[in-house]
């Protein structure tokens, strides 16, 4: 036990180094620091590693290839540098460790699971014994802000792949891989009424709230649990004053959806959204950012060929539908075999205790590991 118990402390050792370095999506520079300690990494045990520029003041992404097979279909091992904790999020809340769950901003989701990648590729290339298959290993930078600078490079990658695999948070309680995942849209909608004094001109107002209301109404009223579509305006904003009749107001609009055949129509339905009242504009922005994930029979194959690795290794690998999305959406909905949830145990992403359970890494390590080199 006591090797089991300082494998899962080094790999934790890795780990903190990686959460330590704070990378938020929306700061270009803080992610480019975390991209060059791995690109070091692997590139330091002969992967040939590429950096694309970053856009739009977001980080790089890195492409690490290992140098074998290169032209053949392999394996796309999928993930993301970038969190959504803000720099100085790591002062406030330190990384710590209770209870044998190790916080810090990032760790879960997913600074964990990238580092037990890029271990597992390291044990690979040390032990000389190559794989079936080529790896090929894409962290992007901007995954939590929807992937607006790293999708193309995400579907031409995964065209090339036999199999993806995402390294995204295992959920919890247990560590389940992700099998399917909802597609994904987000809007904002933006009310333009008439200002007026809201004592003596009221008549002559046109109130972009009580319009945004109605709508809001509309909006949420499309939800239907049964078909797996979900609406949910999830901020609100509008008016100047009490006093005043409300000339703007705008709403942020979250959609999921199960049906990849429902995406465009859902689409079309919130841009198409019309005013009741005259004298008032409406502007729909937005649209479907990730189509669904969907659990098909090659992503099942690729499961329960995962799943008897797992028992090899001597534990029970579960499948789970998810809620959230990943850049797996992407790789799924092209049809190539896609398996995700595959890093580490733990619970709380995007939240305040995020976690992950510290006796669990080895045995996830070993999991990876085992499968990089069982797939062909
Ligand atoms: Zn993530």
């Amino acid at each position: 036990m006591t090797d089991a118990r300082e494998e899962d402390r080094r790999l934790l050792e890795g780990i903190r180094s990686w959460v330590e370095i704070e990378s938020p999506s929306t700061d270009g520079d803080a992610v480019n620091r975390m991209v060059g300690v791995v690109e070091e990494a692997l590139g330091g045990v002969g992967l040939d590693t590429e950096r694309i520029p970053g856009r739009d003041g977001f980080g790089d992404h890195l492409v690490a290839r290992t140098p074998w097979a290169a032209n053949e279909a392999g394996v796309m091992v999928l993930g993301h540098l970038d969190t959504v904790w803000a720099v100085g999020t790591l002062e406030a809340r330190p990384f710590r460790l209770e209870d044998g769950k190790a916080y810090g901003p990032g760790i879960y989701d997913m600074k964990g699971g990238a580092y037990l990648v890029c271990d597992a590729i390291r044990t690979i290339m040390e032990a000389g014994d190559r794989p079936p298959l080529p790896i090929t290993v894409v962290l992007v930078s901007d995954e939590e802000v929807g992937s607006p600078t790293s999708r193309e490079l995400v579907e031409t990658e995964a065209r090339r792949a036999k199999y993806v695999l995402v390294n995204e948070p295992a959920r919890p309680p247990y560590g389940a891989a992700v099998t399917a995942r909802s597609g994904w849209g987000r809007f904002r909608l933006r009310v333009r009424g008439r200002a007026a004094h809201a004592g003596s001109d009221h008549r002559l107002g046109r109130s972009a709230i009580a319009e945004l209301a109605r709508m809001i109404v509309k909006i949420e009223g499309m939800t239907d649990y049964e078909r797996g579509v979900t609406f949910n305006v999830g901020t609100v904003r509008g008016g100047a004053r009490p006093n005043v009749v409300p000339e703007e107001a705008e709403a942020e609009i979250d959609l999921r959806f199960a049906d990849p055949a429902d995406g465009a129509e859902l689409e079309r339905a919130l841009l198409g959204l019309r005013p009741e009242g005259k004298d008032i504009e409406v502007e729909v922005l937005g649209g479907v950012n990730r189509p669904p994930f969907e659990r098909g029979e090659a992503g099942t194959a690729l499961f329960e060929r995962a799943k008897s690795v797992a028992a090899d290794v001597g534990f029970d690998l579960e499948e789970m539908w998810a809620g959230g999305v990943s850049d797996g959406n992407f790789t799924a909905a092209l049809g190539v075999p896609t398996l995700d949830g595959l890093g580490v145990v733990g619970a709380g992403a995007h939240a305040e205790h995020e976690h992950i359970v510290v006796d669990r890494l080895g045995e996830r390590s070993r999991f990876l590991l085992r499968l990089l080199g069982s797939l062909d």
